[in-house]
């Protein structure tokens, strides 16, 4: 049997164990990945020299009988807007195409402790901003399942990796669906843990209120691998979360223990806003849980609606200000052609950067200008605390929410391009979570009349993504969508 067939967990323990070898499973899935990326163009780069001498001391730590990390010898993606010393760390942006990071993102450190072998970096929408990795500056992601298809966004290149057997698992990042839409989209699973459970240390920065790291994977009992590797305190992310204000649990430990007297929210309006088979699939879904005794409980989120609005403004106001570092001067691209500094500057940005992010940038220098920051920002953010309290009212009633991740399954390459609208309605689904900061995972259930992958969108209450991952599995192990693959 092929090693690309195991999990991550699976070959985690294949390898503890002495019975596969490190290097085999790098040799191996450097084969795949010289076959099929070229088409699926899933890696902005990758480590090829580097992996295998990791793979390589990890084996020999192992025939040594010496102690080894929760990863040992696991081929994992990054995104590339993770900070890394190898390599470049381009944030799919033409400004940072050259960039070296002096320093590791705190998750890097986390897997590199971990023993993971790390392969390289992914494909995004520039700076995470989209919904279809179209938006990159460097190159072109498709659909592993369709590949006229979109592979989702901003993390469309790590969802990519892990469908298409590129990888065992990726890491991604979510300002407001950009791990759970592509996971959607590609039939992998993507969870965005609550705000403040990963550092953000190392992370290039888009919505600072709003981005989170989060792993990619197979199945749910790789997520749960993955996060008790990245999940913790870090002293250099200011808004990460103590020890003493929520420990982490082993997300593997009650892993198999289903949910007794499970409740589910379900929210009627927003079901009806998704394309028939869409909604189809996630009431049969609902049902596969109702049959293993849950209860469903209809709520209202009155505000959810407004999360689209308050989204744009929220994280474009954040992007203006955190992308006004790439200048020209502190590092990035420098125009060659400027006869004075203004022109450095200015210049520099618009060779640099890419439509969407001057859209955005614009739409956020706009919304924080003095006489518009009471109108739109503050507004705005008075809105996200009252989306926030829906969420809560919803948990006082039930142990999670379920939804569809996206109204529809992956849509074709350029069909919504050349409206920027269009693109932004593809995450009504996924924004209110990073409103609120609640965790929230998407799993594969189904597939449409196509054959392209529907998902799943449970979300709960924050710093429970132990239950909340119980309760994704309990639906994974009654259903049989993860045997089927890509038609690579
Ligand atoms: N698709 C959303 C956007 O375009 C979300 C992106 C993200 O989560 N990074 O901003």
């Amino acid at each position: 049997m092929s090693l690309l067939e195991l999990t991550a967990r699976q070959l985690r323990d294949g390898i503890a164990a002495g019975q596969i070898k490190s290097i085999d499973a790098v040799t191996e899935v450097f084969g795949r990945i010289d076959a099929h990326d070229p088409t699926i163009g899933a890696y902005i780069t990758t480590f090829k020299e580097a992996a295998m001498e990791s793979a390589f001391a990890v084996d020999a730590r192992i025939a040594a009988g010496n102690p080894i990390g929760p990863l040992a010898g696991v081929p994992i993606a990054v995104k590339d807007n993770m900070c890394m010393q190898i390599g470049s760390t381009t944030c799919a942006s033409k400004i940072l195409a050259d960039f070296r990071s002096p320093y590791d993102a705190h998750v890097i450190e986390k897997l590199t402790d971990a023993d993971a072998v790390i392969l390289g970096k992914t494909n995004l929408d520039e700076f995470a901003m989209g919904s279809s990795t179209e938006n990159s500056g460097l190159k072109q992601t498709v659909n592993p399942w369709n590949t006229t298809r979109v592979p989702g966004g901003s993390s469309g290149g790590s969802a990519a990796a892990v469908a298409a057997r590129l990888c065992w698992a990726a890491l991604g990042s979510d300002t407001g669906g950009s791990i759970r839409q592509p996971a959607s989209f590609c039939g992998v699973t993507g969870l965005k843990p609550t705000y403040g459970r990963v550092s953000r240390y190392g992370l290039v920065a888009y919505g600072s209120s709003l981005d989170q790291i989060g792993p990619l994977t197979r199945d749910v009992t790789d997520t749960a691998l993955l996060m008790n590797v990245i999940a913790g305190h870090d002293q250099r992310d200011s808004t990460s979360v103590s020890e003493s204000q929520a420990s982490v649990p082993d997300y593997l430990a009650d892993l198999e223990e289903p949910i007794q007297g499970l409740k589910i929210a379900v929210v009627s309006h927003l079901n009806e806003g998704a394309e028939t088979e869409v909604a189809d699939a996630i009431g049969a879904a609902l049902q596969v849980y109702k049959d293993r005794g849950a209860e469903l409980v209809e709520v209202e989120m009155p505000h959810f609606d407004y999360a689209i609005a308050c989204y744009y403004v929220i994280a474009t106001a954040e992007a203006s200000s955190n992308l006004a570092r790439y200048d020209g001067v502190h590092y990035g691209h420098r125009t060659t052609d400027a006869d004075d500094y203004v022109q450095v500057y200015s210049k520099s940005r618009a060779e640099g950067f890419g439509a969407e992010v001057k859209r955005r940038i614009m739409l956020g220098t706009y919304a924080l200008s003095s006489g518009y920051y009471d109108a739109y920002y503050l507004k705005a953010l008075k809105v996200r605390n009252l989306i926030r309290q829906d969420f809560t009212k919803a948990f006082e009633q039930a142990d999670c929410v379920i939804m569809p991740v996206s109204p529809t399954t992956a849509f074709k390459i350029g069909e919504k391009t050349a409206d920027p609208l269009q693109m932004y309605l593809a995450d009504v689904y996924t924004l209110a979570a990073n409103m609120a900061g609640v965790p929230s995972v998407s799993i594969p259930c189904g597939f449409d009349k196509v054959g392209l992958p529907v998902g799943l969108q449970i979300l709960s209450g924050p710093f429970t993504e132990d239950r909340l991952l119980r309760i994704a599995r309990m639906y994974e192990k009654q259903t049989d969508w993860l045997t089927r693959q890509p038609p690579l």
